[in-house]
């Protein structure tokens, strides 16, 4: 292998590691992993990169990122609540391959491929389920299409997958000249992996095609700052640079990224590379997904060690799918204590407590002269009225 093959995308591809007997040249695989790798059947193949492989510790099989790409036997087990298709997206499908959940916005399955299989995929049902199943057909794409375009609510369509960069640029063009010709169609996205399992994929090439189709942004799926190399940082710029707004899509998982150091040192990386995390997932009750689930409280004690103590940017929302297809449903750690009377009772970043005026019914205006700061004699000295007065400006 020269540095040339190394850094094509092709290449990359078509020597994807897919079999115990590959793995177990670059692993030293556990009995677990070896067993899992044997009896593995049907969909959720084994799939990882070349490159996401040398990131892979050959020694290690608790290492977060080995985890979440080489199988084992835990995905075997069913827990209580699992499910296949936990978010009904099935059920949501007007036409195969396209998902209907939200008034004004629509998922795009453009492809069952994914470069490298994540073990707690979410669509495991139906990603690389067959070598002939990889490409979903051109009359299937027709018919998402034509639904979108007679749909003028769907202003917002996202492609997804499989992955969609798996595709070349040549469909990935057709698909985005098809969707730019419907006018209600305001703003695409792409959703993908790519980025991070293949950054040799996103070439020059492709970053000038994208930006013909702006507005583009792309939702990326990072899951550990160990993912943030510099052919990473290298992909993430070209595609920014390109004037397509990036954000991160991380899930949680336990052992992976389940704790606040790991999950800062993630979105700092990532402000740093001009990515915007947007969404924390909660890990959905796929079949299998027992060993990789957290309590949902992991997830609050996140956000509550990020809010505040770091750049608001760098916070991402968390969100759980609804199990049946209630769509994304956001969890905050409880920043409000309560009520006392017409104060609503507020807890900050730090735990203390402060106080909001928030009469519930009618507001009663008193006689007493207007609020007017006294400012012009007591300005040194009355630094409590500047929290009412200044920083008033939502702009600011
Ligand atoms: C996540 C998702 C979307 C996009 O949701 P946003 O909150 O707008 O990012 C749209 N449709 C489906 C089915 C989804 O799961
Ligand atoms: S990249 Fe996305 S679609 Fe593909 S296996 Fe991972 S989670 Fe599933």
């Amino acid at each position: 292998m020269s540095t040339r093959e190394w850094n094509d995308w092709r290449w990359q591809n078509r020597h994807r590691f897919t079999s115990l007997s590959a793995l177990a040249r670059v692993l030293e695989l556990t009995d677990d992993e070896r067993q899992a790798l044997q009896a593995h059947r049907g969909s959720l193949p084994v799939g990882i990169t070349p490159y996401y492989a040398s990131l892979l510790d050959p020694r290690n099989a608790m290492q977060p990122l080995r985890r979440t790409v080489v199988p084992t036997l835990a995905e075997f087990k069913r827990m209580p609540g699992e499910a296949d298709d936990p978010l009904g997206e099935d059920g949501h499908s007007p036409v195969p391959g396209l998902v209907h959940r939200y008034p004004d916005r629509v998922l795009f399955l453009v492809s069952n491929f994914c470069t490298t299989y994540c073990r707690y995929c979410t669509r495991s049902r139906m990603v690389g389920s067959s070598d002939a199943d990889r490409a979903v057909t051109r009359s299937q794409w027709e018919q998402s299409i034509a639904y979108i375009a007679a749909h003028p609510e769907v202003r917002d369509v996202l492609i997804s997958g499989g992955d969609p960069l798996s595709l070349s640029d040549e469909r990935l063009e057709w698909l985005l000249t098809r969707l730019r010709h419907i006018p209600h169609v305001e703003f695409l996205r792409i959703g993908t992996k790519v980025p991070v399992v293949m950054p040799q994929r996103i070439t020059p090439a492709l970053t000038r095609m994208l930006k013909r189709f702006h507005p583009l942004w792309m939702s990326i799926h990072f899951l550990h700052p160990d993912e943030i190399t510099p052919e990473v940082v290298e992909a993430c710029e070209r595609l920014a640079d390109a004037g397509i707004p990036l954000g991160s899509q991380t899930v949680l998982l336990k052992d992976v990224n389940d704790n606040v150091p790991v999950m800062k040192q993630l979105v700092h990386n990532l402000l740093k590379i001009r990515v915007k995390p947007y969404y924390l997932y909660q890990c959905d009750p796929i079949t299998g997904s027992g060993h990789f689930r957290t309590p949902v409280q992991t997830g609050l004690d996140i956000i509550r060690g990020l809010r505040g103590h770091t750049t608001g940017y760098a916070v991402p929302a968390y969100v759980i799918d609804a199990p049946g297809g209630g769509g994304k449903i956001p969890l905050l750690p409880d920043y409000v204590a309560g009520r006392d009377g017409d104060d609503l009772l507020l807890v900050n970043f730090e735990g203390r407590q402060f106080r909001y005026p928030d009469p519930l019914g009618k507001p009663e205006y008193s006689d007493a002269a207007p609020t007017k700061p006294k400012t012009s004699d007591a300005a040194g000295a009355a630094p409590a009225s500047q929290g009412r007065t200044g920083g008033r400006m939502p702009c600011a």
